[in-house]
């Protein structure tokens, strides 16, 4: 019997496969395509590889691991797991057939799992007969390098099934922290304004590099313009444009106009030679002062509290959930809330109040904030 099936072998499921392997469970990686099937087998190989040459890993632990795993192409082949987590391309329907489908192959007492970004986990249990064993599996990547998974509860999905999944993500090595099932769900719904008020500094006028430099000061490993170049700029809109739309176009998720068109213009970053800096002859993210430095950092910390507040008052997950995932999720220095603490929420509401003066309602402070700034404890 197997401890874990991965359905899609792709990036995330490659790598949810390779964690759960190097953490001592079996486990089954199923994909619809032998080529797929074989390139997650490469990127695994490559990645234990790594280890090896790194001395973090012996040649016979390498050994080891690839015997833990195995690759088919039979969604059958799941039938024995008590978790099996879906990890197919992120449309709503493949993944219900997916759901669908996997209700027939497993057993009574099985976990499904969907490790969705943008959709909602409630549309996809809704697919299953038993929607009530389906929960959320939101894993980062790359997967053997990041702890965070988010596990999240639609609302059919029943307490005990959560508990289940959290032991198995834990075994793996990973820490769970439980979200509601709302868009973006912790992390890419508080990482938000890190990238977008980046975007609206630079359509002001503000230069790249003394932007990021000033978040960099600020304890960023890395500034949200490097970053986005990084991830793609097309990758980074599709998210900003998911979560717009889920968020009924509230101003403040308002995707902006440079990324888009920067996208149409094919500078998409890393991975096309241009984005915010130049891959090809320069390097990127030169250290630059700027005398607004602080000001910079002070206004994109306090939009991230912000919408670390506006998540905490709807009930997503508890603030020093929010502090765990935004460290762990997006290697931030600190959590949300301390920011909080050690900055004084009286300076980030009035930092955000001379931001809506200036700007308009995508600045509006959340009520809790307020009160918070007012003396009143979380
Ligand atoms: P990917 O395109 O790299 O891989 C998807 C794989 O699913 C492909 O190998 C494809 O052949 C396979 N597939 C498609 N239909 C299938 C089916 N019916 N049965 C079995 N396999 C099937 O995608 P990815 O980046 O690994 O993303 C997978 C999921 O993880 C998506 O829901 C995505 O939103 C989510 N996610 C992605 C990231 C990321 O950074 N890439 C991070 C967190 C979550």
């Amino acid at each position: 019997m197997v401890d874990i099936a991965v359905v899609g072998a792709g990036t995330m499921g490659a790598g949810i496969v390779e964690s759960a392997a190097l953490a001592g469970l079996s486990a089954v990686m199923v994909d619809i395509r032998e080529d797929a099937l074989e390139r997650g087998r490469q990127t695994i190989g490559r990645d234990l590889e790594r280890r090896v040459k790194r001395g973090r890993l012996s040649e016979e632990e390498r050994g080891e691991v690839l015997g833990r795993i195995t690759a088919t192409t039979s969604l059958e082949d799941c039938a024995g797991a008590p978790l099996v987590i879906e990890a197919v391309v992120e449309d709503m329907e493949i993944k219900r057939r997916v759901f669908a489908d996997l209700e027939d192959v497993v057993g009574d007492e099985a976990v499904l799992a969907t490790n969705t970004s943008s959709l909602s986990v409630a549309g996809i249990a809704a697919a299953a007969e038993r929607p009530e064993r389906v929960v959320g599996l939101h894993f980062f990547n790359p997967v053997p390098a990041m702890r965070l998974v988010e596990v999240v509860t639609g609302p059919s999905t029943d307490l005990a099934v959560v508990g289940r999944a959290e032991e198995v993500v834990e075994r793996i090595g990973k820490t769970p922290i439980r979200v509601s099932d709302t868009p973006g769900f912790i992390v890419n719904r508080v990482a938000r304004p890190f990238y977008l008020e980046a975007f609206r500094l630079v359509e002001a006028g503000g230069e790249p590099e003394q932007i990021d430099a000033a978040i960099r000061g600020a304890g960023f490993r890395m500034g949200p313009l490097q970053l986005a170049d990084l991830i793609g700029h097309d990758v980074n809109l599709a998210v900003s444009e998911s979560l717009f739309e889920r968020y009924y176009y509230q101003p403040r998720f308002r995707p902006s106009h440079l990324q888009r068109s920067m996208v149409e213009a094919g500078l998409l970053g890393r991975k096309s030679g241009r984005g915010f800096y130049d891959y090809g002859t320069e390097g990127e993210g030169q250290e630059a002062g700027t005398e607004s430095s602080e000001d910079v950092a002070l206004r994109v910390i306090s939009c991230i509290v912000n919408e670390a507040f506006l998540t905490l008052s709807e009930g997503v997950a508890t603030a020093e959930d929010i502090d765990e995932a935004m460290k762990l999720g997006a290697n931030y220095p600190r959590g949300p809330f301390e920011w909080t603490e050690e900055i004084g929420a009286g300076r980030i509401l009035a930092t955000l109040d001379s931001l809506r003066t200036a700007h308009g309602d995508a600045y509006i402070a959340a009520p809790s904030l307020r009160e918070r700034a007012a003396g009143a404890e979380l």
